[in-house]
């Protein structure tokens, strides 16, 4: 697919301010959803990232994960009562000699080959923060003052767009806290603050909203009204398309006792920890800051370029 003529196809039907970015920012690689990127806007994601993490909190640990991750333990975080229509599990060709060759030959027979996969071990990230809670349910009780986590990963939903802010890989960047409770809602109320202040940085506008997952199905509506109920979500949306349907760039998550409970994540005296997270949509920043300042970061406004640090 030709991502500059998919722009033409489309532009008669919508009037989208991102696909005249497409052509500089990104190439196709022929799956709606999928591009390789450019030196011009890998700069700006590089740019981006040291600028989040140059507001990183004090004894964080930083721990980038790669794009897969346990398939065992997105199961028992209960992903699949959440999104099992996003979910990407990786499969491979297993068995004896014989029944792989079989497989690819079929494929070369201009059969089907896929009907011979089985699931690996293996799912695509769906988020960077699911890996960090039972690695430090491994270490043991969590201290008095919590944990810190900087966290990233690159993530697949699958939800083929062909939007350039909805993309079915992209990167995640997040800061995450494990605690006590009180201290849990203090990380994610700072952090809201902070994310704003930064977003004034950058030059964005936005605004911040409580919002919800998209849950799957009948039951997910009802998960939905309860996670806006009890305030469990906040998002930082940024009108790339426009005001009505704005786009969220970054989330502020209360997963309460959630992933305390899963794992056995517990403090000395044995209460249950808590945990949040804020997460930073990469792709969804980069391409934000292409649509508000223009494709030629020379002209971008001296307070935007000097928070990025771009000389
Ligand atoms: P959440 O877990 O809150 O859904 O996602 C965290 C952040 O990842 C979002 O605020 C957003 O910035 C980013 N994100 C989520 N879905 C997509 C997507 O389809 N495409 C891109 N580029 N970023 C996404
Ligand atoms: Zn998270």
């Amino acid at each position: 697919m030709d991502i500059r003529n998919t722009a033409r196809e489309t532009s008669a039907k919508s009037n989208d301010p991102l696909e005249s970015l497409a052509a500089a920012l990104f190439r196709p690689m022929g799956v709606d959803g999928i591009y390789a990127r450019t030196a011009l806007y890998e700069e700006v994601i590089e740019r981006l990232s040291a600028f989040i993490s140059r507001h990183r909190e004090p004894a964080t640990e930083v721990l980038r994960f790669p794009p897969v991750m346990s398939r065992q333990q997105l199961e028992k975080s209960g992903y699949l009562k959440s999104f099992p229509n996003l979910l990407g599990c990786v499969c491979a060709l297993h068995g004896t000699e014989a029944e792989i060759r079989g497989a690819a030959e079929r494929h070369e027979a201009g059969g089907d080959w896929t009907s011979a996969l089985a699931a690996a071990d293996l799912v695509l990230s769906p988020a960077a923060c699911y890996p960090v809670y039972p690695l430090a349910a491994s270490r043991g009780p969590v201290p008095r003052g919590g944990l810190r986590f900087d966290v990233a990963s690159d993530c697949f939903r699958r939800e083929p767009s062909r939007h350039l802010d909805r993309l079915q890989s992209f990167r995640m960047r997040e800061y995450v806290y494990i605690g006590p409770p009180r201290e849990v809602t203090r990380f994610r109320e700072r952090w809201t603050g902070q994310a704003q202040r930064l977003a004034d940085e950058l030059g964005l506008p936005y605004r911040v909203a409580p919002a919800n997952d998209p849950f799957f199905g009948r039951t997910g509506q009802v998960m939905a009204i309860s996670q806006l109920q009890q305030s469990l979500k906040f998002e930082l949306l940024v009108p790339v398309h426009s005001a009505e349907q704005p786009t969220a760039c970054m989330s502020f998550n209360y997963h309460q006792d959630h992933f305390g409970t899963t794992w056995g994540l517990r403090d000395e005296s044995g209460a249950v920890a808590h945990t949040g997270c804020v997460a930073f949509g990469m792709d969804r920043l980069a391409v934000a800051l292409f649509w508000k300042h223009g494709l030629d970061v020379q002209k971008w406004p001296a307070a935007v370029r000097n928070a990025l640090a771009m000389r």
